[in-house]
């Protein structure tokens, strides 16, 4: 109905299959003026829809052709269209997508790949990759999780996220996903008798395999017949498995948790869960995912959301885990954040079983992995004006400090939450504060830290009367002489070394 309301002139909307509905535009005659069409669609996004007397949020994905630029023929026109919403279905929900010429060789490639993951699940073409995951805390491992690998015999090695979207499609993912679970169990099971895992080892499920209650049945046979302990196992799932039937996706993974099986939320952060139904899931960890990891450092919004998220996860009572960990100074953040796991390149990649076996021999040889207390210089700039900020990070570029630049005290406040910072320069007038109002605050939070005012103004009582308070180390007037400055913020990292 509510798309009809779209198309009054003509009867133009038809179901095509139980999820997906054809709609003819005849009236529109150009590019133009489809895409205003298209958004009073996608606008029903995410509206609320009364089914059998309860509200269901609605999700859609729209694909499009047009006539005559596609095709002639109405047959043709529609395949194309249902290849479009195909591929806007692989950018998530609320996706559309014109057909592009090249769209049918993906289509092609699809069926191929579909046609040869029967027989690679017969050929044995799989196999396991282990990655391990480390305890903040004390540096050991205590985990690690199994991802599957397709080794094809013509194209080689296929990334996951080429077949297990396929492989979902096509309903292939349950009897993969069973492959994996076995595996990874007795794989599991070697290596707590052997010593090579202290913690749990984790299993990814696809949503599609929480829609079948045979799964709890199936996974508790599976701990048996490995003979693993239920706390050996932790299952990874993602907020999708909320998608279409919310409450027995609920009861099933209460099912499996009332085995003893741990269950995580896998890229937390990138879903549109309402905290309503996320707070009803039964996890007891939450993965924070990459993407937020690896841009924190740059953004200070994305260090709130870490922020916010290892909060809240505290406050329920569930631990955290950082994956996509690639450099020191992320893992020296997240640890100031109080995160309890970390996952990622620059700990481990994923490796062959044989090679985690290696990989732990040596720490065991080697004494565990300690973080490393050498922290980088890293400079804190607080000013308003782009322009200093620009010309500071020109200036220093050769200097070889880690640089930090905020806009306001707001921003500042986010980087020193995520960062270990050593010296501060803070511009004294500021639409929202002045400087020397954060740095008297500052003083109170972060004794250690150097603060130097850099100040447009001959604003001496301010400047005076902050040096009085010993509530900055020096003060330097814009515009500055840059050796001065230069010379001035090597002899405030030193002062922190030295008093530190
Ligand atoms: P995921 O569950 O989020 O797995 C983590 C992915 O991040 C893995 O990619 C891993 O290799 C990669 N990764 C780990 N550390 C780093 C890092 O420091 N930097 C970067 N850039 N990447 C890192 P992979 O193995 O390609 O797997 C991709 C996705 O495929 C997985 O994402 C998961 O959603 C899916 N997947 C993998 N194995 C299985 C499986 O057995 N079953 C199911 N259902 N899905 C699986
Ligand atoms: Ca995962
Ligand atoms: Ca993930």
């Amino acid at each position: 109905t509510r798309l009809r309301a779209l198309a009054p002139w003509h009867n133009g909307v038809g179901r095509i299959d139980t999820h997906t509905l054809g709609i003819v535009l005849p009236q529109l005659s150009s590019l133009k003026e489809t895409l205003p069409v298209v958004q009073q669609i996608l606008a029903l996004n995410q509206q609320l829809m009364s089914l059998q007397g309860q509200d269901a949020p609605v999700s859609l994905n729209i694909g499009l052709s047009l006539f005559p630029n596609d095709s002639h023929d109405a047959q043709r026109l529609l395949e194309q269209a249902l290849i479009a919403v195909d591929q806007g279905l692989h950018q998530g929900r609320g996706a559309f997508e014109f057909y592009a010429v090249g769209m049918n060789t993906q289509a092609h490639d699809r069926l191929q790949i579909q046609a040869d993951l029967h027989k690679a699940l017969k050929n044995d073409e799989f196999y396991l990759n282990y990655q391990p995951k480390l305890d903040f805390n004390s540096g050991q491992v205590i985990g690690a999780e199994a991802l599957v690998r397709w080794r094809h015999p013509h194209h080689g090695f296929i990334p996951p996220s080429d077949f297990i979207p396929v492989a979902e499609a096509c309903g292939l993912i349950r009897e993969l996903g069973a492959w994996v679970l076995q595996e990874a169990c007795r794989q599991a099971k070697i290596w707590q008798d052997s010593g090579h895992l202290r913690g749990p080892m984790a299993v990814n499920l696809s949503a599609l395999q929480l829609r079948d209650s045979a799964l709890v049945t199936f996974v508790n046979d599976t701990l048996v017949a490995e003979r693993l302990p239920a706390h050996c196992l932790e299952l990874e799932i993602t907020e999708s498995v909320l998608m279409d039937n919310p409450d027995q996706a609920i009861e099933i993974l209460q099912a499996l948790r009332q085995l003893g099986i741990g269950l995580s939320l896998d890229d937390f952060g990138t879903g549109h869960s309402s905290l309503h139904y996320l707070s009803r899931l039964p996890v007891n960890k939450i993965k924070i995912d990459r993407s937020f990891v690896q841009r924190f450092e740059e953004y200070p919004e994305d260090a709130m959301i870490i922020k916010t998220i290892i909060g809240m996860a505290r406050g329920m009572g569930l631990k955290t885990v950082a994956e996509g960990v690639e450099t020191a100074s992320q893992c020296a953040a997240l640890k100031k954040l109080l995160c309890d796991e970390l996952q990622g390149y620059y700990f481990s990649k994923p490796l062959a079983a044989e090679d985690f076996e290696g990989f732990i021999n040596n720490r065991l040889a080697s004494g565990e992995f300690t973080f490393s207390d050498h922290q980088q210089r890293t400079l804190l700039v607080i000013d308003d004006e782009p322009n200093i900020l620009r010309a500071l990070k020109r200036l220093l570029r050769k200097e070889g400090y880690r640089l930090l630049l905020a806009g306001s005290v707001r921003e500042a406040n986010a980087l020193l939450a995520t960062h270990a910072v050593q010296v501060i320069v803070c511009d004294q007038r500021m639409p929202d504060t002045t400087g020397a109002d954060f740095f008297r605050g500052l003083k109170q939070t972060h004794p250690n830290i150097v603060r130097i005012m850099l100040s447009g103004y001959t604003d001496f009582t301010a400047i005076s009367d902050a040096i009085n308070h010993g509530e900055v180390y020096k003060y330097i007037t814009k515009p500055w002489e840059d050796a001065e400055l230069i010379e001035t913020l090597h002899n405030a990292f030193d002062k922190y070394d030295i008093e530190n």
